[in-house]
């Protein structure tokens, strides 16, 4: 079994004695610097000059500095800004003003895990990974509840490091739900597993052909909507309460002998040779090649697949639909998304 963590595993002390600059103010970085803030915690945001995202962070009555100034002042320095952007960023505004003694935090292990960051000796490195996205763990803090969190130390030079992981995760509210024990290797490679297989990539994929199979077929495409896309999520609400088992003990029995009958045949054992395929390229850094060399060059590759998926007929009919249900824009959409951008 994981080795889990609690609220009463760890104190909060620990990183209310610390100075903490978080990096980027995005998805992940307002929420943990709101987080930390709230729960006592000395903190600065450390953003580029002109930042699009500075108003937010001063709105709400942080101290923004740039990321040299944030890092320079504090002694824990966790890094939330793209992952293809760390790497340049940490050589020339983070590592120039790192001191022994020193913490730095990530939410992802990529650029640890791949070598793109050689953090310097007498630094503590760890992670605190929240599993939900950065406006989720915001609204669950103040909600009074939290996200979990994968929690790893990689170089632990202090000998505290685990206590000072521990007490960010608490502090950011991630132990209210749980943190697991973990490694940046595992944490890295299944997450970016988890996201391409099943989460992103593979739940898209299977929407679009769930949408394409019915929609060529002559059926109407908001039927195909409702039925491959909108109803996947209650689908899955019941999955996280109940497991897969309690998904077929709610859906009719005609469903569920119809999830016994077809989704083998749809998702046959090639699909899972197809996963182990895309886990190798992971695993071997054949991925994160691939994204970074792109990312360098300008992104050629994943703004034309971004484009092509933006151009699928399932947007155009989802957005009609959408609009007529209030609930969904006034609800759970992220405030700084922006359909169509
Ligand atoms: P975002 O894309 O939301 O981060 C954007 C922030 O980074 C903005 O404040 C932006 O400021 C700043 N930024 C962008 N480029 C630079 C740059 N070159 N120099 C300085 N600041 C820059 O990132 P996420 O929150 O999605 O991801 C942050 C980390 O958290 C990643 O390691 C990711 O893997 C991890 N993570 C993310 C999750 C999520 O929910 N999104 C979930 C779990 C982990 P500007 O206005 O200047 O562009
Ligand atoms: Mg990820
Ligand atoms: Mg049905």
């Amino acid at each position: 079994m994981a080795e889990m963590f609690y609220d009463d595993d760890a104190d909060a002390s620990v990183i209310q004695g610390r100075k903490v600059a978080v990096i980027g103010y995005g998805s992940q970085g307002h929420a943990h610097a709101l987080n930390l803030r709230d729960s006592g915690v000395q903190v600065v945001v450390g953003l580029r000059e002109g930042s699009s995202s500075r108003e937010k962070a001063e709105n709400e009555g942080l101290t923004v500095l740039s990321v040299a100034d944030a890092v320079k002042q504090s002694d824990v320095v966790m890094i939330l800004a793209p992952d293809q952007v760390q790497r340049t960023l940490y050589a020339e505004e983070i590592a120039p003003h790192l001191q022994e003694g020193n913490a730095i935090f990530f939410s992802h292990g990529f650029n640890i895990r791949y070598g793109y960051i050689t953090p310097p000796k007498g630094v503590d490195v760890a992670m605190v990974a929240p599993k939900g996205p950065g406006h989720l763990v915001r609204r669950e803090y103040v909600d009074g509840r939290g996200v979990p969190v994968l929690v790893a130390v990689e170089v632990d030079a202090s000998g505290q490091a685990w206590e000072l992981a521990k007490s960010y995760a608490k502090a950011i509210g991630g132990l209210r739900a749980g943190g697991i024990k973990t490694t940046f290797t595992e944490e890295t490679e299944t997450d970016l597993f988890g996201e391409q297989s099943v989460l992103c990539g593979g739940a898209s994929q299977l929407i679009q052909y769930g949408f394409e199979t019915l929609t060529e077929a002559g059926y109407q495409p908001e039927v195909a909507y409702f039925e491959c896309l909108h109803e996947l999520k209650l689908i899955v609400d019941l999955m996280v309460e109940g497991g897969i088992a309690k998904q077929r003990w709610s859906c009719s029995d005609t469903a569920e002998y119809g999830d016994y009958v077809s989704g083998p045949r749809v998702i046959d054992p090639h699909v899972k040779d197809n996963m182990r395929a895309v886990l190798k390229d992971i695993q071997d850094g054949t991925f994160a090649q691939r994204f970074i060399d792109d990312q360098d060059a300008g992104a050629p590759e994943f703004k034309a697949f971004r484009e092509k998926g933006a151009q699928h007929p399932i947007e155009k009919t989802g957005k009609e639909l959408r609009g007529l249900m209030s609930w969904i824009k006034d609800g759970a959409s992220d405030a700084d998304y922006v359909e169509g951008s």
